[in-house]
């Protein structure tokens, strides 16, 4: 059974993010970049299916600039066996994503795609469902656990009220949460060996997707600044600066 995992270069979540000067978007240069951490979930889970012998090949993808050839080599190192760039510089809505990764689907005719919930820079949570629904597949989306037999996939999704199980026909799309792995650190040697994996490189017209953006950003901002918290001596000084100062009881 071939998986493909999708994988995408965002800003480190260490990173204290900024806002551009002329607040068209956030700072990208010289900003530390990894792999989207729910993507590492991803392929976390893909490697742990193949060394249970469900999975045969992992095959991961990333859509960006030439530079998140970085993100598929941590993918390989690992336990992805090769990797796909779909390059392009700037902007990729999700829709166009998906769009790209239903042509790699038609192409590669992978049994699960496993993705990330939600791309950590612009929180949209929307690729893996759109997806779902431009291939007409079932999904399974923020899987806290994952069971693949008899073309089956046993889905437990984290929802608001607990825990609510699935089971998708495959081929399926499957969205990893937070809960679903820890992921493992590449080995040195695995680094090494990722490096003579294969990257094959495409751009979306070949896939016949046209990448430009439908929506228009108008401006990005910082949040306002939290102001300082203060202590208080007693219950009583608690209840009076609720009412007095601000104003909410
Ligand atoms: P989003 O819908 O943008 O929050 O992203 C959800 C998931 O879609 C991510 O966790 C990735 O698995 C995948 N994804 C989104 N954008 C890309 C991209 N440019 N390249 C590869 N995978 C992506």
């Amino acid at each position: 059974m071939k998986l493909l995992v999708p994988v995408k270069r965002v800003v480190d979540y260490n990173v204290k993010v900024r806002v551009k000067a002329d607040n068209t978007g956030v700072e990208t240069a010289n900003v530390k970049m990894s792999m989207n951490p729910f993507d590492e979930i991803a392929v976390e889970e893909a490697v742990r299916l193949k060394e249970k012998g469900v999975a045969s090949e992992i095959v991961a993808v990333s859509a960006g600039p030439s530079a998140a050839q970085e993100q598929i080599r941590t993918a390989l190192a690992m336990g992805a066996d090769r990797g796909i760039l779909v390059e392009h510089d700037g902007v990729l809505e999700p829709l166009v994503v998906a769009k790209i990764l239903k042509a790699l689907v038609a192409k590669e005719a992978p049994q699960l795609v496993l993705m990330g919930k939600q791309a950590i820079d612009d929180d949209m949570n929307a690729t893996g469902q759109m997806l779902a629904a431009l291939l007409g597949w079932p999904q399974g989306t923020f899987a806290s656990k994952v069971e693949v037999a008899n073309g089956e996939a046993t889905v437990t999704r984290e929802v608001d009220g607990g825990l609510e199980t699935v089971t998708l026909k495959l081929p399926a799309v499957v969205t990893a949460d937070l809960r679903l792995n820890e992921p493992r650190y590449a080995s040195l040697p695995n680094i090494m060996k990722a490096r003579k994996k294969p990257i094959e490189v495409v751009k979306p017209a070949e896939l016949g997707v046209d990448p430009a953006p439908r929506l228009t950003v108008l401006r990005v901002e910082e949040p306002p600044k939290r102001q300082a918290g203060a202590k208080v001596a007693s219950v009583q000084e608690l209840v009076e600066k609720l009412r007095n100062e601000a104003k909410v009881i």
